[in-house]
């Protein structure tokens, strides 16, 4: 999981800084570490740290980093641990000089494919599967970068959008099945390579396109080339980033991601109707479903959850104990609006169950009669291999099956999840072209 930014921007020494506002838009894709790599006439130095972007950068820094081709990561941990020596982007020696690479996605060959470079010699200095493109780039390099890249796409499986920034190339790579995201956009003198749409509109550039499924995109002096997949893999983009993981402001392969949550919304009103007086939601990934459960319902919509905003993502603290602090830490509900009412809670999806239970027992506290849970996802039952933090199947609650067993676990009046046919039909799918394994089992590649 993370997020990825590169910029080519001709005689502006100062990307960094546009790099830096990138990373702030794609926060939400991660927050333990956060680096960028530039690129001042072919010479490439990094800087990395752990922390929110802002917390690793301050105008200082950003004023030593000067240049005007630039690589940017914001990284959360799916494989590799926690350590500074893991954030990106990484650097590389290679036989062309020095190689910075950003890397959002998961591998599932890596640990086969370093074995077999251990053997044959090679040293990682990082225990992430990101290091092992590079290496199998800087290794497969004799005189083209891109015909590296197009043998080390054929020996890697699994998710990776990728931004390589060489000594006087950007180039952006997105997998075959195009699991995850990575857009295209130009601002007057250069152009972003972008995990998603709201880092161009942060930097004021324009969205041009997403990358497509298997292609490879050039951005040099001469302007951009496409190198286009070999087409044999049928497209599956993560539907999980439509429902959860990307901003509501993004447009992830033609599809405005806050649209397609407020008509999961609807479809989940139709599907899992409630008597109810209010439709609250869960802030702030479950506001647009929530907002469409009520549009559709008739139910009036009312903020019933007050975020605080300095907290980080509840799911993304690493023990239990303190993922269920983090709840409370961060939503409390609005007592006034919630005492007396049959509520109606709208959650993007259930993982672990730990945040519905607590925000259930804090709005009973405040005085609820009834607490209605809605879903605008179906059970998470499977764990992702490929980028999305979800825990192992025992821990998983939907794993449990029984919708009756999750709603007396997190001790809810009725709970009702959205059906796959529903999702699908959110991101105008008839069944294709999402990878959906997280609810189905149903895996874009043998695991
Ligand atoms: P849980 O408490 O484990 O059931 O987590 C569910 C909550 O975490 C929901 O409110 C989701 O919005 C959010 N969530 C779902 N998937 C993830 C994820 N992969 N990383 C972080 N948060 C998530």
């Amino acid at each position: 999981m993370g997020g990825i930014v590169g910029i080519f921007d001709k005689g502006n020494i100062n990307s960094a800084a546009d790099a830096y506002y990138g990373l702030i838009a794609l926060q939400h894709r991660g927050q333990q570490s956060a680096g960028i790599a530039i690129n001042n006439e072919g010479v490439i130095t990094c800087y990395k740290e752990m922390g929110l972007v802002g917390e690793v950068f301050d105008e200082k820094i950003l004023n030593l980093l000067k240049g005007d081709m630039v690589l940017g990561h914001v990284r959360y941990s799916t494989s590799g641990q926690s350590f500074a020596s893991n954030a990106q982007p990484l650097m590389v020696k290679y036989k062309n000089g020095s190689l910075a690479l950003s890397h959002d996605g998961r591998l599932i060959n890596a640990f086969d494919i370093r074995d077999q470079m251990e053997d044959q010699g090679m040293i990682f200095s990082t225990s992430i599967d990101s290091e092992v493109i590079a290496a199998l780039i800087a290794k497969h390099y004799k005189g083209d970068i891109v015909s590296a890249i197009l043998e080390t796409v054929k020996i890697i499986k699994g998710s990776y959008a990728l931004a390589i920034m060489t000594k006087d190339k950007l180039i952006g790579v997105r997998d075959g099945p195009g699991m995850r995201p990575l857009v295209l956009g130009r601002f007057d003198s250069g152009y972003i390579l972008a995990s998603e749409s709201c880092a161009i509109d942060t930097i004021g550039g324009e969205l041009i396109r997403d990358i497509k499924p298997g292609e490879i995109v050039v951005i040099d002096e001469k302007g951009i080339k496409s190198i286009p997949g070999n087409g044999k893999d049928p497209k599956k983009s993560c539907i999980f980033e439509y429902l959860y993981f990307a901003r509501p402001d993004s447009i992830m392969d033609d599809i405005g991601i806050y649209k397609s949550r407020e008509k999961a919304g609807r479809i989940l009103a139709r599907e899992q109707p409630a008597k109810a007086d209010i439709v609250i939601s869960v802030p702030d990934s479950g506001t647009p479903a929530g907002i469409g459960y009520a549009n559709e319902s008739g139910t009036p919509y009312s903020i019933g959850l007050i975020k605080n905003r300095y907290v980080g993502r509840s799911f993304i603290q690493p023990t239990q104990a303190m993922r269920e602090l983090g709840v409370k830490l961060k939503l409390n509900p609005l007592k006034e609006y919630i005492k007396g009412k049959r509520v109606v809670m709208v959650d993007d999806s259930i993982v672990r169950g730990t945040t519905s239970k607590k925000i259930i027992q804090s709005l009973r506290e405040a005085g609820a009669v009834e607490v209605h849970v809605r879903v605008s996802s179906p059970p998470v039952m499977n764990p992702c291999y490929f980028g999305i933090d979800t825990p192992s199947k025992k821990e998983l609650v939907g794993s449990i099956k029984y919708v009756e067993r999750i709603k007396d676990f997190i001790e809810a009046d009725s709970l009702g999840y959205l059906s796959l046919e529903g999702l699908l039909e959110s991101v105008g799918s008839e069944g294709e072209g999402f990878c959906t394994a997280c609810f189905s089992g149903d895996y874009p590649m043998e695991i």
